[in-house]
């Protein structure tokens, strides 16, 4: 079996501990992937120190020269699309499809951030003394952390990762334990095209171990973060304390409007993409659909039957539409709410129990669950579940619709499904979301648009977009007085103003 190691100052490195943890796959968990480090405080203060060192040349590296090795990278993702897409499917559950759009996203980020290179725009503008001039340049910060959840295992960590590259940081990478191997990957092919060595550094291993040291680490300077908002606020304290600057993507329970006057059979379609998709474990997943009472009956008819259609199996055959759950704890979970949903009074319309035939047995399948008639204060209307679990909920009026979807402590995506672009327009105005579609379902996020949430799933930064770029870089205002003489700021302006007369 294959003993993957960390990647620290350019050089392919077994963990100090000389501890390794195991890689299965979710779909067969006979399968083990492979092993890898279980890093310690030794393995990150070695990449500390190499992030560090690297830091003071590449910072200096004209960004046009940076981005032209983000290019190479994007173009090698493009050639090995295929082949990660196999090995993330293999160790995280998602179906081919969507692993390939999980590189894709990866490749968009690559050759969008690298177009950065040649602008990083700051502006210039006016002085209120004369002769003198102000404009306003983005800066590098110093050694990004980036720590990044399982589901996306490749797109996640290349918002984070291109864009902190090309403000001219250096990276250390602690993928999620889910899916090192496609973190290996990805890292390789940076070192494949080029990046200096420590300019990113990989560290395999434990969120409570190797994570939180390099939190801690007084030599990291930006802690960026993607995974579930109560590791999140541990993350934020910890950078609080050592004045970081920290970037959380965190949860959401996001909710689709299905108005009576919408199009059901485009919007029963969105619903089950939205719900199922990745099995319904994805930060933007639709956990919450909130139908109108006129045609509450009818969606909820054909949303079940499409629910119950859906086949559930091994991600590597085209046949499969849903694939398994991520690891048995988070299976647990699901069943714990499905459990808590009867015990509240939902009605289970579908679902509800694990899927053991043949193969299946040997991985953490879950049969597509809907529960019907759910109250919003219901706490399956409330936690995120992050399984293929959904709430239908009815409602009488718009405001009361918007009501229930801005009623979760949660606030990434929303979608509303209606061919009346007043309603559209309203809910543009009124959720309280980072994100909101129009007949469109709560996922499909494009990476030149800022992605994140607002509430309890972020703290105010975006990824994605050139909004991205205030998360890795510092703004600095520059003034150049060439008067030759003492200028004071708001205090000489008056006086000039006369002896302009
Ligand atoms: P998680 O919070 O368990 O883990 C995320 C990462 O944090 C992993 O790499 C883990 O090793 C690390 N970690 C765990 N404990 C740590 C600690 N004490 N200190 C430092 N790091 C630590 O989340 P997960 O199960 O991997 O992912 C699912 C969650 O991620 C869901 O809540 C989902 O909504 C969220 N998510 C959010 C977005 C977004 O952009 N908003 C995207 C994808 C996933």
């Amino acid at each position: 079996m294959e003993r993957y190691k960390n990647y620290i100052g350019g050089e392919w490195v077994d963990p100090a501990g000389g501890e390794y943890f195991e890689d299965r796959n979710p779909a067969d968990t006979r399968e083990l992937i492979g092993l890898f480090p279980k890093s310690s405080r030794e393995d990150v203060d070695k990449a500390v120190a190499a992030a560090r060192e690297a830091y003071r040349k590449w910072r200096l590296v004209p960004p046009p020269k940076r981005a032209e090795i983000l290019y190479r990278v994007a173009q090698r993702l493009v050639e090995l699309k295929e082949v990660i897409a196999r090995d993330m499917t293999r160790e995280n559950g998602k179906i081919l499809e969507e692993t390939r759009g999980d590189v894709q996203e990866a490749i968009d980020m690559g050759f969008f951030i690298a177009g950065e290179g040649r602008r990083l725009h700051g502006y210039t503008t006016t002085s209120e003394l004369p002769d003198k001039m102000a404009f306003c340049i983005r800066v590098p910060i110093g050694v990004a952390v980036v720590i990044t959840a399982w589901n996306f295992p490749m797109a996640v960590p290349s918002w984070k990762i291109f864009p902190a590259l090309v403000c001219g940081n250096t990276v250390i990478f602690k993928p999620s334990e889910e899916t090192p191997l496609t973190a290996h990957h990805f890292v390789k092919v940076f070192e494949e095209c080029g990046l200096p060595p420590g300019v990113l550094n990989l560290v395999h291993g434990l969120g409570p171990e190797a994570g939180q040291a390099l939190c801690e680490h007084p030599g990291t300077d930006i802690l960026a973060f993607t995974g579930s908002t109560e590791v999140g606020r541990q993350v934020a304290e910890i950078g609080a304390r050592g004045y970081k600057r920290v970037s959380l993507e965190m949860g959401g329970k996001n909710p689709i409007i299905i108005m009576d006057d919408a199009d059901l059979d485009l919007a029963v379609q969105g619903c089950i993409w939205g719900a199922f998709g990745t099995s319904g474990q994805r930060c933007t997943a639709a956990s919450r659909l909130i139908v109108h009472k006129a045609v509450y009956k009818p969606f909820l008819e054909a949303f079940v039957e499409r629910a119950k259609a859906l086949r559930v199996g091994n991600g590597l055959d085209p046949q499969t539409q849903m694939g398994p759950i991520i690891n048995e704890a988070q299976l647990r979970k699901v069943e714990h709410y499905v459990e808590l949903g009867k015990q509240e009074g939902a009605r289970l319309m579908c679902g509800g129990y694990r899927l053991t035939e043949g193969d299946l047995k040997y991985g953490y399948f879950y049969a597509p669950t809907v529960f019907a008639d759910v109250h919003p204060s219901m706490q399956i209307a409330q936690d995120e579940i992050f399984g293929p679990v959904v709430c239908v909920i009815p409602f009488g009026t718009l405001d009361e619709a918007i009501e229930i979807a801005n009623g979760v402590r949660y606030g990434l995506s929303s979608a509303i499904y209606t061919r009346d672009v007043r309603n559209a327009m309203v809910a543009i105005r009124e959720l309280q979301a980072g994100i909101t579609y129009i007949n469109a379902p709560s996922i499909g996020a494009e990476i030149h648009l800022p992605f994140g949430g607002v509430k309890q799933t972020g703290n105010g930064h975006r990824e994605g977009g050139i909004q991205v770029l205030d998360i890795f870089s510092e703004w600095k205002a520059v003034y150049i007085d060439y008067s030759g003489r003492l200028q004071r700021a708001q205090i000489d302006t008056d006086r000039l103003v006369q002896l302009g007369d």
